[in-house]
């Protein structure tokens, strides 16, 4: 069975740079619809399932908002 991951945006710190969403390359990140509690759009994920955990999201966010964890 494929190993499965878990992406979790941590709204508060997303500023919503978008960063993260041009860097998926299985375009799973798509920017959100509600304001965080600092007043910005964060980002949300579409499809959990498709994420390949290359963690390039994570690498490339300065604010240090997504997690990517393997599900067990
Ligand atoms: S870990 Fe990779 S595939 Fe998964 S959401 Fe981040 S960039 Fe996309
Ligand atoms: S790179 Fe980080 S701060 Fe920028 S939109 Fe993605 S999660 Fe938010």
């Amino acid at each position: 069975m494929a190993t499965k991951f878990r992406v979790t945006v941590i709204k508060d710190r997303c500023k919503g740079c978008n960063l993260c969403i041009d860097e998926c390359p299985v375009k799973i990140l798509v920017q959100g619809s509600e304001l965080n509690s600092r007043g910005l759009l964060a980002i949300e994920v579409k499809d959990s399932s498709l994420c390949t955990g290359c963690r390039r999201c994570a690498t490339v966010c300065p604010d240090v908002a997504i997690r990517i964890e393997m599900e067990v």
